[in-house]
């Protein structure tokens, strides 16, 4: 059997080495290192493949995340609620803007934001709400836009976790994840599903002035050469990052495609098991796609409810087979995000999550010999 790995990011190289490195040698004679042609070009192929009108390439996704925020024009003391249960990166930018974060609890099916609780925490200053679209599906995003248009909210997706989700909204519009709320952003970094050799993000938006305003901030706040019309920051996509972008970016659906089949393999084992609790897909494609596409597994998540997540968490460890807990500690413990204002009760399903939650090994490149050895692992020792 080939050694488990949370992430196998070698398999994908040795199927695009010869088109990325013959990229990236072309880069270095022409010695266009940011922006330029190859950016250019990724950022149209990407606006195609999300269906929006306007992909603005940036440095990471935390800068994706912050440009957009800024893009709006978010004041500070400006409310902003996402959810308790994700990668601090979405906190932390709202907290660096000086807006105030509101944390909310999520749902325990599908980990993502409790439309809800989104609703209870609407204040006078609440001024957008930031849907993490979770370990790979969309938040509920019917509901949310619904509430953001009778409370007159942006919604800014976090979708660094779910790029090449499909979404079906009720009224039958088709879209990407990313592409639905007033602007969307995403990562790069090289283990999400689409990720670069490196640090880089991007932001999506179908609206033409603030996509005109966003591309202003990521360079300094430039609309003209050194004419600074607005409080800007450096954040650009390197071409050698969209070089190995666009080789992968054809090949996205059919790395979904993997990651849906180990993901199916993985429930199917775990069928009937009286201590785990499989990730939970909405369909709401139903009748529509063939084979579900609202889910591309960024991780694939279990939650162990007999009290033994830890220990199997050094089960699995000390057996060669690599695992992770995303995340252990809710938001609104951490100590840069604690506030007075914030209840224990508040937060019912996150506090519980983050003692069950336990993610498997999850890529392109898992074979059935190595999930049927995982899965054997994992029920033989819940049920030891
Ligand atoms: C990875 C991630 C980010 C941040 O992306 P970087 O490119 O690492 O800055 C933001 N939000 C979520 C949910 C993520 O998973």
């Amino acid at each position: 059997m080939k050694k488990i790995q949370m992430v196998d990011l070698n398999g994908q190289y040795q199927e695009i080495k010869e088109q990325v490195n013959t990229a990236i040698a072309e880069i270095l004679e022409t010695s266009a290192f940011i922006n330029g042609p190859e950016v250019h070009a990724f950022q149209k192929e990407l606006e195609d493949y999300l269906n929006v009108k306007h992909v603005i390439p940036c440095a990471n996704g935390t800068d994706a995340l912050q440009i957009a925020m800024m893009g709006l024009g978010l004041k500070p003391g400006d409310e902003v609620i996402t959810a308790d249960f994700t990668f601090a990166a979405t906190v932390e930018v709202i907290a660096l803007l000086q807006l105030t974060p509101v944390l909310v609890d999520v749902y325990p099916d599908t980990f993502n934001i409790n439309v809800e609780a989104i609703e209870k925490a609407i204040t006078p200053k609440t001024k957008a709400i930031v849907p993490v679209h979770l370990f790979g599906q969309c938040a509920n995003m019917d509901a949310i836009m619904a509430l953001a248009k009778k409370h007159n909210l942006y919604v800014i997706e976090d979708n660094a976790q779910a790029i090449g989700a499909k979404y079906y909204a009720s009224d039958g519009t088709k879209y990407m994840a990313g592409g639905i709320g007033h602007v969307g952003a995403t990562s790069f970094f090289p283990s999400k599903n689409l990720g670069c050799y490196g640090d880089g993000g991007a932001i999506f938006t179908n609206d033409d002035d603030l996509a005109h305003i966003i591309r202003g901030v990521v360079n300094h706040g430039m609309y003209e050469r050194y004419h600074h019309d607005v409080v800007g920051v450096n954040s650009r996509l390197d071409a050698i990052q969209a070089a190995v972008l666009r080789a992968k970016l054809p090949r996205l659906n059919g790395y979904c495609e993997s990651r849906r089949n180990a993901a199916r393999a993985y429930s199917k084992a775990f069928e009937g098991q009286k201590h785990i609790i499989t990730p939970k897909t909405v369909t709401h494609c139903e009748g529509i796609c063939d084979i579900c596409e609202c889910h591309v597994f960024h991780q694939y998540t279990l939650r162990i409810t007999n009290g033994r997540r830890d220990a199997l968490v050094q089960y699995l460890n000390k057996n060669n087979i690599p695992c992770g807990v995303y995340y252990p500690i809710p938001l609104h413990r951490q100590k840069a995000y604690a506030d007075e204002r914030y209840k224990e009760e508040d937060f019912p399903v996150t506090n519980q999550l983050v003692t069950e939650v336990i993610s498997l090994p999850m890529h392109t490149e898992l074979d059935s010999e190595q999930i049927n050895h995982i899965t054997d692992m994992v029920i033989g020792f819940v049920n030891e």
